[in-house]
């Protein structure tokens, strides 16, 4: 009957369900602990400057070297570090981590290099978010114009007025600010001028688009055209082909990222990669 067969589905589903729960109790305690047992690695993924032909930058992707898991992706654990409120000490973390590394790069004479950091919307949300930067980039020494912020549309669109003052504080204390993953979301240009950013990233998945006859190629040319009128930079994420890197050079985008310049690097090998 379909009594039977409901409670036969219900104690499948209830089964899996359980086995869910204790697989995400089992990682959130295991998350709880990364800081305090040294597990977390950042990557640093090189930003390539189109007019200098030069690195000027790079991306600090977050790694959990976890032992029972292995090297796990931010897009296995960051849900669930925003969902536990874990990403605040995380975040901070990363900052502290990434802007660290940067200024030991200029000790060692690489230059002035900007290190992107990417900002989760509950790290973004807490009060003393703008003190936070703010207290690591002084105690580091960094000058702010060599951060810069990736915030997400997604990010933005909560409590709007309160985020956008925020990001406008960080500006005039001369931090850059990106929106990263730009057409993936909500993304209309117009509401971009309302926004105290510097940068645009453009979404991997119009650069895909970026090839010989594709009807979408027109995008990716029109996006950069724009934010150049609005006075931002331009970068392209995920650029892997050749062909690519041509077409964006050609419609004047700014910098690009991607595994045609390289992959996200640990530090010692990101280093070997700037000196040659
Ligand atoms: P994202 O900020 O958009 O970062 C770009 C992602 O694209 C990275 O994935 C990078 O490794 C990957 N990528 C770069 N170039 C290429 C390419 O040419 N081809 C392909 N297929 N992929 C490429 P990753 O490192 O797995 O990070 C995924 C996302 O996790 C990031 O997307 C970001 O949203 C988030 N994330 C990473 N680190 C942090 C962090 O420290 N804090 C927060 N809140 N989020 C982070
Ligand atoms: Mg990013
Ligand atoms: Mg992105
Ligand atoms: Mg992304």
């Amino acid at each position: 009957s379909a009594k039977t067969s409901g409670k036969h589905t219900y104690r499948f589903f209830d089964k899996s369900m359980q086995d869910a729960v204790v697989e995400k109790t089992l990682m959130e305690a295991r998350l709880r602990q990364t800081i305090d047992n040294n597990e977390l690695r950042l990557y640093y993924q090189p930003q390539y400057n189109m007019k200098s032909g030069q690195i000027d930058g790079f991306e600090a992707l977050l790694r959990w070297k976890s032992p029972d898991y292995g090297m796990v992706s931010p897009l296995k654990f960051i849900a669930l570090a925003e969902e536990t409120g874990l990403i605040i000490g995380m975040g901070n973390w990363v900052l502290r981590e990434a802007c660290t590394f940067n200024q030991e790069l200029y000790a060692h004479g690489q230059g002035r290099l900007c290190t992107a950091v990417n900002i989760s919307v509950v790290q973004l949300m807490q009060a003393d978010f703008v003190q936070v930067v703010a207290a690591v980039l002084s105690e580091i020494g960094l000058p702010p114009e060599q951060l810069e912020l990736e915030i997400t549309e997604s990010v933005l669109m909560e409590r709007f007025e309160d985020n956008v003052r925020k990001l406008g504080e960080l500006r005039s204390m001369g931090v850059r600010i990106a929106l990263d993953d730009f057409g993936s979301g909500y993304s209309s240009l117009t509401y971009l001028k309302k926004l105290p950013i510097t940068a645009l990233k453009i979404d991997k998945a119009f650069i895909d688009d970026i090839a010989e006859g594709d009807n979408n190629i027109a995008i990716t040319g029109s996006i950069i055209e724009l934010a150049h009128e609005m006075g931002l930079v331009v970068v392209a994420e995920g650029v892997e082909t050749e062909e690519q890197f041509a077409y964006l050079k050609q419609k004047g985008c700014d910098s690009i990222q991607g595994y045609l310049i390289s992959q996200p690097l640990p530090p010692e090998e990101f280093i070997a990669k700037l000196q040659g």
